[in-house]
């Protein structure tokens, strides 16, 4: 595990800040939010200190959406959100890899989502396409 002194999230992974731990394993940590959206509002981190999701060696992603799914059904949640924001501007206030696990009981609790969709352009759908192929 790599670790930052500094970071709320690690000091929770350890134990030395309390949690609601929900789930364990030696890749990954589980608890409820603090400060929830709607009941049943978990995080799900890995135990590897990194700021963005591009940080995360694979082994400590493999489990995450198998246990959101855990946390789903747990919190008898048949509508939710997985979330993971990256960077201040995509909403990441606390700068260690988090997946949300949010239940959406009604329109106003749980998530709410802004979805600026632009309109369809298949010439630049195409020449993304390309570009992105190339490169994965
Ligand atoms: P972000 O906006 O970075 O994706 O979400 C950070 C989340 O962490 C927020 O939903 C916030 O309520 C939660 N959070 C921040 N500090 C703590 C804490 O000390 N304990 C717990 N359980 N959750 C926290
Ligand atoms: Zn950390």
């Amino acid at each position: 595990m790599s670790s930052s002194a500094a970071c709320i999230f690690c000091k929770i992974i350890k134990g030395d800040i309390p949690s609601f731990k929900l789930f364990e394993s030696d890749k990954i940590f589980a608890f409820l939010d603090i400060q929830p959206l709607s009941r049943g509002h978990a995080l799900i981190i890995p135990k590897f200190h990194g700021e963005k999701l591009t940080d995360i060696p694979d082994e400590y992603l493999n489990e995450v959406l198998p246990v959101a799914k855990k946390l789903a059904k747990a919190a008898d949640a048949t509508d939710f959100n997985v979330l993971q924001n990256n960077g201040t501007i995509a909403h990441q206030v606390v700068p260690h890899v988090h997946f949300h696990m949010i239940p959406k009981p009604n329109e106003t609790e749980g998530l709410g989502v802004g979805w600026p969709a632009q309109a369809t352009d298949m010439d630049k759908l195409k020449a993304l396409h390309e570009e992105l192929k190339s490169k994965i």
